[in-house]
């Protein structure tokens, strides 16, 4: 059961997120990775996911 409220989000995972490609960390608004705004610095992909989420 996830709660989806994002304020809360945000502080659960510390607005700290993870390139799913290369494994950059990035520190960024959830919001702005759910809208797809965020890019890694490294590998230029556009694919993050929270820190802390483990769903595998
Ligand atoms: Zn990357």
């Amino acid at each position: 059961m996830a709660t989806k409220i994002p304020a809360a989000q945000a502080r659960l995972f510390k607005n700290v997120f993870v390139c799913k490609s290369c494994g950059q960390k990035m520190k960024t608004d959830s919001i702005r990775v759910i809208a797809k705004k965020v890019k890694c610095r490294k590998c230029s992909k556009k694919n993050f996911r929270a820190i802390k989420a483990k769903k595998k």
